[in-house]
């Protein structure tokens, strides 16, 4: 049997067995604080602190939060952008598992894509579209010539409602809506599995959002792509994500369907979010949270780190760390649920 035909049965494989694509274990993603004029080391901004999760193939999940929330550092790692100062994460790419913050082979590396909120950072300004898109294709050897680039890429900038010609024009030439879809060409051109889009509407007037929203959904169904979405906005989670994941201060609060969890948040941070949000207003948000500021991820508090804002602490709050526990369907990491069902792994299965 050709290879490419192996590795087509290995990966139908995978999916028949819906084994685990990405295994993130206990990440920790600290960054030193450096003052004086030897730089010492003076604490750290804990951005990831001891996150678990497991994402199989075709599972989406959206990753939602306040800013600072690590829900970026989260995905950067995942892509390998940034390496963990602890913890694992493992991505299973044909019958191996490679660790991500580990060199890897070029086409596993290219699987992984990351599309940023601000489509210029992924699109150099002094050249012409098709020269910043054709790149990676080189350096993968996907396609020889450069008309058969041209060809390639004239194709999928079709597919995402552009014209062929803008391969020949610059960054400053197009609308921000326009250039995030020039960000997804250039995404889904490396034929990846996992997508990572970090507030990938955001930046974009309301009007063109739903659109950059849409063309993400039909582009996902086209080319099999498995999405972490990450967001500030709950409503957005729900259209994008098949499981939302809450974050706080570095650690993951809560995870549940978005229905569910739109319907009948548990965890009080979640509840906050939620009151925030007019058009999906719980009726299960019990007490008014105040927004007030999040503490510094410097000086987490102790026991649990929402404590400091939340109407219901009980003295258990301050001293222990309430783990992520099953609660009527829902992972949530709060004590006022945690005694009532046994602490489990994060497994979204
Ligand atoms: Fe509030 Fe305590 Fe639950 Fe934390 S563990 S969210 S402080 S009730």
């Amino acid at each position: 049997m050709q290879p490419a035909g192996l590795l087509m049965l290995i990966e139908i494989w995978c999916i028949l067995m819906n084994e685990n694509l990405i295994n993130v274990d206990n990440l920790k993603v600290y960054f030193p604080i450096r003052r004086g004029i030897f730089l010492q080391t003076v604490g750290y901004i804990k951005a990831v602190d001891g996150v678990n999760l497991k994402i199989k193939q075709n599972q989406d999940f959206a990753v939602v939060g306040e800013s600072g929330s690590g829900k970026t550092t989260l995905g950067k790692s995942i892509v390998g952008l940034i390496k963990p100062t602890r913890g694992q994460i493992l991505y299973s790419f044909g019958e191996k598992s490679f660790d991500m913050s580990k060199e890897l082979p070029i086409d596993v590396r290219q699987s992984v894509q990351m599309i940023f909120q601000d489509p210029f950072s992924s699109l150099n300004p002094r050249l012409k579209i098709i020269d910043t898109l054709k790149e990676p294709l080189e350096i993968r050897g996907f396609l020889r010539s450069r008309k058969e680039i041209a060809n390639y890429l004239g194709e999928l900038l079709e597919k995402v409602g552009l014209k062929r010609e803008y391969l020949y024009r610059y960054p400053h030439e197009f609308s921000g809506g326009q250039r995030q879809r020039i960000s997804i060409v250039r995404a889904i051109s490396m034929k990846p599995k996992i997508v990572v889009l970090d507030e990938p509407s955001s930046s974009l007037d309301v009007s063109v959002q739903s659109q950059v929203l849409n063309l993400l959904q039909d582009i996902k169904k086209e080319y099999n792509l498995t999405y972490i979405f990450i967001t500030h906005n709950i409503s957005v989670a729900k259209y994008m994500g098949q499981k939302i994941i809450v974050m706080y201060l570095g650690k993951i609060i809560e995870i549940n369907d978005p229905d569910k969890l739109i319907d009948k948040p548990f965890h009080p941070y979640t509840q906050l979010l939620l009151s925030t949000v007019v058009e999906i207003k719980s009726e299960h948000v019990e007490k008014e949270i105040k927004i007030g500021e999040p503490p510094s991820p410097v000086n987490i508090p102790s026991g649990c780190r929402f404590r400091t804002r939340c109407p219901f602490a009980m003295e258990i709050c301050a001293k222990t760390e309430p783990p992520l526990s099953d609660h009527e369907g829902s992972l949530v990491a709060c004590h006022l649920y945690s005694n009532k069902k046994k602490e489990i792994s994060v497994n979204n299965s």
